[in-house]
């Protein structure tokens, strides 16, 4: 491990397969970065469970998944280290010391957690598992002492929530952790196809990366653009239309974007000439990672292999920062 470079952790629930949202809210990031920093990338099972407690099967199917698509968008297994959260003891013991330095009602505030709940509809039966999460991936990022974290935009009260353990931690005990910043791309949240306001693996509102080209054109073709732009020479709105969101997000010539959004705005341009357009742009990207995804799913075992040999690197690390850990809280007996 080189230990001047900077740590970066991050990583995903595996509860499907991953889609744009992922793509751009942190996986173009973690590309870019894993040359410059010390990058671990966790593959959240445990928290998965939290709200999917009653269908193991889907967890598990979905880490090899979750890894095909990291492999696939360039993550480079001998730069970072890829793992599997239950697979490292150490981050539930720290989630049961850290559980002491937060209290149920600051849980309760948690704005991303709050909209969790409304959209999966588990406010009948909340668990605690589910309810302190935030606290569990505070483990997760301080176990690899991560000074950045790439997210999107709804993992920022996740990162204020680590940022207070980690403070009030260091003060009642010692400075043993590492305050880690977020990093949110340009992209902090990409909607659903739905229009809902985020694309998300539970919502069913999502393209994959391994998407086929009939797929992304089934989905485009049902976006929601402007519902009061029944004709095409009606003038029509850019703003919380889907697919120029997706056109800004995905197309790489800006010109024509605006000149497409002009067109629009005055009347004369039809849903279908630019929701065609989105369909040429977003196969454009997802080919290359479908084919590479295609490719690596023959071999399965050589992708599990790559996750035992990062899971035994993060084992590593993450032992070190529990013998601190202990250390610090006075939980050393011999
Ligand atoms: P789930 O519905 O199971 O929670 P998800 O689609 O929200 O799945 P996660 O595994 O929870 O995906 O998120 C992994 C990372 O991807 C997080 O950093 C998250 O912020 C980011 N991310 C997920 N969806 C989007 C999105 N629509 N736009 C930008 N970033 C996203
Ligand atoms: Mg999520």
């Amino acid at each position: 491990m080189d230990k001047a470079k900077k740590i970066i952790l991050t990583g995903d629930r595996p509860t499907g397969p991953l889609h744009l949202g992922h793509f751009v809210g942190s996986l173009q990031n973690r590309v870019k970065l894993q040359d410059e920093y010390q990058q671990f990338i966790i593959i959240a099972d445990v928290q998965a469970l939290t709200d999917n407690y009653d269908n193991p099967q889907k967890v598990h199917d979905n880490i090899l998944q979750v890894t095909l698509d990291y492999l696939a968008v360039g993550i480079d297994p001998k730069k970072t280290a890829i793992f599997i959260q239950s697979m490292i003891p150490e981050i539930a013991e720290l989630t049961i010391f850290y559980l002491n330095l937060v209290t149920v009602e600051r849980l309760k505030r948690n704005p991303t957690v709050k909209e969790e709940i409304k959209n999966k509809n588990l406010s009948e039966n909340l668990t605690a598992g589910f309810l302190m999460y935030p606290i569990s991936q505070a483990a997760d990022i301080t176990a690899f002492k991560a000074d950045l974290v790439p997210v999107g935009e709804d993992q920022l009260p996740m990162i204020e929530q680590t940022a207070e353990i980690v403070r009030k931690f260091n003060r009642i005990y010692a400075p043993v952790l590492v305050e880690p910043q977020a990093l949110v791309s340009t992209v902090a949240r990409l909607s659903g196809i739905d229009g809902k306001a985020k694309m998300s693996k539970s919502l069913g509102n999502a393209i994959y990366l391994g998407d086929s080209l009939e797929a992304i054109s089934e989905k485009v073709m049902q976006m929601y653009t402007d519902p009061n732009h029944l004709k095409v020479s009606d003038p029509g709105k850019v703003e919380g239309n889907i697919v120029f969101e997706y056109l800004d997000a995905f197309d790489p010539d800006k010109n024509a974007v605006q000149k497409m959004k002009d067109d629009y705005q005055k009347g004369g341009l039809g849903d279908v000439v630019i929701k065609k357009h989105l369909i040429e742009v977003l196969e454009n990207i997802i080919k290359p990672i479908r084919e590479k995804r295609e490719e690596l799913s023959k071999d399965p075992e050589k992708v599990m292999k790559i996750l035992q040999e990062g899971t035994a690197k993060a084992r590593e690390f993450a032992g070190q920062t529990m013998k601190e850990v202990r250390e610090a809280m006075k939980i050393k007996y011999f």
